[in-house]
């Protein structure tokens, strides 16, 4: 599995939104909006899923 990172628009900064997925799966929720809360700026932010990328998880 692969966590969702998205860049915080404030900060630049990328953000794990502790999403884990697979590729399979985000093509067909690409059309999605992710909600959640920025741990760089503490904001709730609402980020299309087709601006994530992906990441190894740990
Ligand atoms: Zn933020």
């Amino acid at each position: 599995m692969e966590s969702l990172i998205f860049i915080c628009p404030k900060t630049d900064k990328p953000i794990d939104v502790g999403v884990e997925t697979e590729i399979g799966t985000l093509l067909r929720i690409r059309k999605n909006i992710m909600r959640s809360r920025c741990n760089a700026c503490g904001e709730v932010h609402e980020w299309p899923v087709r601006d994530a990328y992906l990441a190894e998880a740990a």
